[in-house]
């Protein structure tokens, strides 16, 4: 086979290896039963990811009798599929922001990002969780000349609301080890890259063994509104005066939110495990997770065994706020296409697994956190714009409390009237012309980039 074939191969094998769960997870191998019957609670968590399990971890330390209902497997979600960058406050939609709640409100929400790196931490010693943390810092970096005024001044406004980072030229890339696609940025010295599936799996343990009782393979279709709520799954009922939606993305088809947040369709890609030369070859001996400066980010970062998994670069928005859990066949191909002209000493590489899943946004970028019904006792939280992997476990911390009746100063910087999604068709409309809008003036940098190449 010619070389370019040969690439051309390996590039299309990107979409062959599609796995429906994700690369970093597995069906567990002590499934929980799914509710059957009649069963009553202090508070009922719909969904079991980082939210759900932190905020019934929280819930159950102080005391609650806790139920959670998850339609497949805790790490499903988001939790157990996303890029593992524990990240804080820099990198964020800052100039969205202030146009909905002002500069004031924004800083404390950044400090909010922030803490949820802290948060993590703190959860992963408390609970004995190994999922291969690197406290690293990421790094945010340019791939064209033309990115580097955008990300400096971004990187400058983040400074000032409270996000620490330092900006890293081309010479301080090159002494670091940053692979040469990634021609300048900036570094932030908090957080770092997990793997998410340890991670999910880890607080799954630490729920079970707190005591929380978790029902998998149990969707929920429906709840009441009142002083208690009924929460039905097919062939069972939990009663109970509170519930945490903590379904994300997957909140809209419950009834809920679906005014607020739309999913949105991020995938990824992992390599086979690279050889030692070929770890020697990126020379990038911090593994730090890298962030480019694009309208979509790429994503690039090592995994513990040494493979390289890329995401995001292309989103998605399927009609009617839906969630079908199919390849992203094309996706696939353009992250394939990424990492062999970001990284050339890895053509010879092979793609392992491909993988999407859905993160929720609002309009405004902000998170979605609150609570609504006559009584105030049905909380959700969603909107986490694809940084959840700190604050949609903080979260956690932040509704126990609000439950328990007090609350915690990022609850209230978290409030905010988040603005109204447009109506179908509508929404598909608008939503598919402004990624196809930035995904245009993406490829136009990238070919900048292949022309100087
Ligand atoms: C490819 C990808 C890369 C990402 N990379 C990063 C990153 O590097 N850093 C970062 O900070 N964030 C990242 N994110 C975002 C992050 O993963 C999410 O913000 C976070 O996991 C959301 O957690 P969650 O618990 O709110 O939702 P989820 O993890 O989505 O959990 C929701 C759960 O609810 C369950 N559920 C849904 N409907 C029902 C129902 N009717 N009944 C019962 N259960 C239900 C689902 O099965 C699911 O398990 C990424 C996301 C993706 C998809």
């Amino acid at each position: 086979m010619s070389m370019h074939r040969e690439m051309e191969a390996r590039i299309s094998r990107a979409a062959d290896v599609y796995r429906p769960i994700g690369g970093w997870i597995e069906r567990p191998s002590d499934p929980q039963p799914a509710l059957e019957g009649e069963v009553s609670a202090d508070v009922v968590i719909v969904g079991a990811g980082f939210a759900g399990l932190s905020t019934a971890l929280e819930l159950t330390a102080r005391g609650a009798q806790v139920v959670v209902l998850e339609r497949e497997f805790a790490g499903f979600g988001a939790s157990g599929r996303n890029a593992g960058y524990l990240a804080g406050g820099q990198g964020l939609d800052y100039h969205l922001f202030m146009k909905r709640v002002g500069r004031e409100q924004v800083s404390r929400i950044v400090r909010y990002f922030e803490d949820g790196v802290a948060y993590v931490e703190q959860k992963l010693d408390q609970y004995g969780i190994d999922c291969d943390y690197i406290r690293s810092g990421l790094i945010r970096a340019g791939v064209h000349a033309s990115q580097q005024k955008v990300l400096r001044a971004n990187m400058e406004l983040g400074i000032e609301l409270g996000a620490p980072a330092r900006y890293l030229d081309e010479a301080e890339m090159r002494a670091r080890g940053i692979p040469p696609a990634f021609l300048f940025g900036y570094a932030t010295p908090g957080g770092g890259t997990l793997h998410p599936g340890k991670y999910v799996s880890g607080l799954r343990r630490a729920a079970i063994a707190a005591g929380v009782k978790l029902y998998e393979s149990s969707p929920v279709r429906s709840f009441s509104e009142g002083a208690t709520i009924a929460c039905r799954t097919d062939r069972g009922v939990v009663h109970a005066p509170h519930l945490v939606l903590a379904s994300n993305a997957y909140t809209p088809q419950l009834g809920l939110l679906r005014d607020k947040v739309a999913p949105l369709r991020v995938s990824a890609i992992e390599t086979e495990p690279l050889s030692d030369a070929q770890i020697a070859s990126l020379g990038w001996h911090g593994r730090e997770g890298i962030t480019t400066q694009h309208l979509v980010m790429e994503s690039h970062r090592l995994t513990a065994h040494n493979s390289l998994v890329i995401t995001t670069k292309r989103l998605d928005y399927a009609y009617g706020s839906s969630t079908p859990n199919i390849a992203a066949k094309p996706t696939y191909r353009d992250l394939a296409v990424a990492l062999y002209e970001r990284f050339p000493t890895l053509r010879d590489v092979s793609i392992r697994s491909s993988w999407s899943g859905y993160i929720s946004f609002a309009y405004d970028g902000l998170p979605v956190v609150g609570a609504t019904g006559d009584h105030r006792n049905i909380h959700y939280t969603a909107g986490c714009s694809g940084h959840g992997v700190g604050t949609q476990s903080f979260v956690g911390l932040l509704l126990a409390e609000r439950i328990k009746g007090e609350t915690h100063p990022y609850y209230a910087a978290l409030q905010h009237k988040t603005p109204s999604t447009l109506p179908e068709p509508l929404q598909w409309v608008a939503i598919k012309s402004l990624l196809g809008g930035a995904h245009f003036m993406d490829e136009r940098v990238n070919r900048r980039v292949r022309r100087n190449s």
